[in-house]
């Protein structure tokens, strides 16, 4: 069994309730950490590639990670079970289907492209993810747009990653760029330069910084990279000149503090720095990153502030966050707003 997260305030049914009904969006969610056990394991069989364990409980079992680079080697593992198209038009399905039933009403997902354009023609995985998306719209009303990411620790694979991003935004379904994997040994500045193309090709650009390295990583997300928002950057706390700039020019923050636990960024026994964020008036918004890796889903990440001590004004306004942090347009936005205020 896992050890037990930080909680100091208890929580109400009521509160509980309100919060799983609150209309809420997500923008930062990994398509392929958003796969349960079940359906990587399903899958490995049926696309005969084998994982290191001999059952779907030791599989499971797996998902305690040791630290970061023990989690991207399981992310890994998991990504390399799924070998057709069709298993992202079934994926991406299934996914909107969960976030239904935590009434997300909007999602921007990542996906891991640094391995997928080694596997798939262009056309065939974007037609797959877009199907999917149809579906998904179709049966359950939850709108989603992808952000494909460069893995930092394969930068060679950066140009290609770009390419297909360009491809997918023609399509509609594709909003901009990301960065992912392992930040330790790979800082934003090694990608300036694809960063830099994608920005004049009118993508939206998103990066991880500040999770598992400091401020540094922010900074050169911030200057390097010109991110339009930060994933993670809960380690921007270790700077007190970066949280005021933060504050300042109010870049949002994807942060995903259930994910933050299990990877020893922050120690079980500690309430998460999106407190002092928050009190410090920097931009934030409330994510679940890779959900059952992680054990969570955005409901949950919302209960765990509410247990260590966040109002539900404070919620109300982090939920509101997402709206304005999102790379919708503003009539879109708007419908939005309209439709929160009528659920607060
Ligand atoms: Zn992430």
């Amino acid at each position: 069994m896992r050890d037990r997260i930080y909680t100091n305030t208890e929580v109400s049914d009521y509160l509980a309730e309100r919060l799983r009904a609150m209309p809420k969006i997500e923008l930062h969610v990994h398509l392929e950490g958003a796969t349960d056990a079940e359906t990587v394991w399903a899958m490995a069989k049926k696309n005969n590639v084998s994982l290191p364990a001999t059952s779907l409980d030791e599989w499971k079992a797996m998902y305690a990670f040791r630290d970061f680079n023990h989690f991207v080697e399981i992310y890994i593992q998991a990504a390399e079970c799924m070998k057709t198209p069709e298993d992202f038009t079934f994926m991406t399905e299934r996914f909107l289907k969960h976030q239904s039933s935590q009434n997300v009403r909007y999602c921007e997902v990542f996906l891991s492209a640094s391995l997928l354009i080694q596997k798939f023609p262009f056309d065939e995985i974007i037609d797959a993810l877009q199907e999917g998306a149809e579906r998904g719209e179709k049966e359950t009303g939850v709108q989603i747009r992808f952000i494909p990411d460069i893995a930092r620790h394969v930068p060679e694979t950066s140009q290609g990653v770009l390419d297909f991003v360009l491809a997918g935004q023609k399509k509609g379904l594709f909003l901009g760029l990301g960065l992912g994997g392992p930040e330790v040994g790979f800082p934003p500045e090694l990608f300036t330069e694809v960063y830099e193309e994608a920005r004049k090709s009118g993508l939206r650009v998103v990066a991880h910084a500040g999770e598992t390295v400091g401020p540094e990583s922010v900074w050169g997300a911030i200057h390097a990279l010109k991110s339009e928002r930060i994933g993670h950057g809960v380690r921007s706390v270790e700077d007190p000149e970066l949280m005021d700039y933060l504050a300042e020019v109010q870049i949002p923050l994807e942060v995903n503090p259930v994910s933050n636990y299990r990877l020893k960024v922050v120690p079980l026994d500690q309430p998460h720095p999106i407190r002092e964020l928050v009190d410090h008036g920097v931009f934030v918004t409330v994510n679940s990153d890779d959900p059952p890796m992680f054990s969570t889903d955005l409901n949950r990440e919302y209960l765990l502030l509410a247990q260590q001590g966040f109002t539900w004004e404070e919620l109300w306004q982090l939920n509101k966050n997402a709206i304005e942090a999102s790379f919708l347009g503003e009539e879109e936005k708007q419908a939005y707003r309209s439709e929160w205020n009528q659920s607060y």
